[in-house]
């Protein structure tokens, strides 16, 4: 056995037992235990986690513990910039694109009204989730911390806020989307592509109240269902404004 001793810093508190917040604690571990087995033993999915030092350098998720390190362990930044500190990861995901868990459903619809691709079937089981995830490098969006521990995620957000609207606020402030967002670009129900569609064609399809009030339309290859800006647009699309206008708000300077 050997023994080290850990430091939690922010939000992963959250994970931890009260006696073991905001405080270094001595911790033995087995031998050959690497950072990311001991992290998670203690209640933290290694999706949590950004960065790692120990005895003060940066290491990866595969470092071994020696008897008396120092480990301490930090959730993503949101204003610092520590991109040359990164090592736990390989590399970035270049597309931000997710796969829910079956409790996320009014969070995938809002992610995708907002044009980020985002794949969620309430039956779903973990397994199939975590091969998801591994197969298109899709995000793990969650509830569930077990489901974060599975071996081939390497990257999940683990979502706090219970009621979507705020999940929304929670997820863009967390991984900065604000600036890559390409709203109604996708049906809400299939996750696929919408198409604009002519006018004259639209208004075959649409009901005669709206034909005559709306201009704009678009569809979805696979539902072939027809949308056009009407009041449920403009509700979301102010929900929009409201997440991006937070995400991107400087505080003031007096
Ligand atoms: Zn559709």
């Amino acid at each position: 056995m050997v023994t080290a001793t850990f430091r939690f810093y922010e939000e992963l508190n959250d994970f931890l037992p009260r006696e073991r917040r905001r405080r270094e604690f001595d911790c033995p571990c087995a031998r050959a235990a690497t950072t990311k087995h001991m992290i998670e033993a203690l209640g933290v999915p290694h999706t949590e986690v950004e960065l790692v030092l120990v005895d003060g350098e940066s290491v990866g998720f595969d470092h071994l513990i020696a008897n008396g390190e120092r480990v301490a362990v930090y959730p993503k930044f949101e204003a610092l910039d520590i991109t040359s500190l990164l090592r736990v990861r390989e590399h970035p995901l270049r597309h931000v694109r997710f796969v829910a868990d079956a409790h996320l459903g009014g969070l995938a619809h809002l992610l995708r009204m907002a044009g980020f691709d985002t794949l969620y079937d309430n039956n779903f089981d973990d397994r199939e989730i975590a091969a998801i995830s591994a197969r298109d490098e899709r995000i793990v969006l969650t509830r569930d911390r077990d489901l974060l521990k599975r071996r081939n995620i390497t990257h999940g957000c683990y979502v706090r806020a219970l009621k979507p609207r705020q999940q929304l606020h929670e997820i863009f402030g967390r991984l900065d989307l604000a600036g890559s967002i390409r709203p109604f670009s996708l049906c809400l129900d299939c996750n696929a592509p919408l198409h604009a569609l002519a006018a004259d064609v639209a208004r075959s399809r649409a009901p005669p109240s709206v034909r005559a009030r709306f201009t704009r339309y678009a569809t979805c290859d696979i539902c072939q269902r027809v949308f056009w800006e009407g009041s449920h647009w403009r509700r979301m699309r102010d929900l929009l404004d409201e997440v991006v206008g937070t995400a991107t708000a400087t505080p003031a300077s007096e």
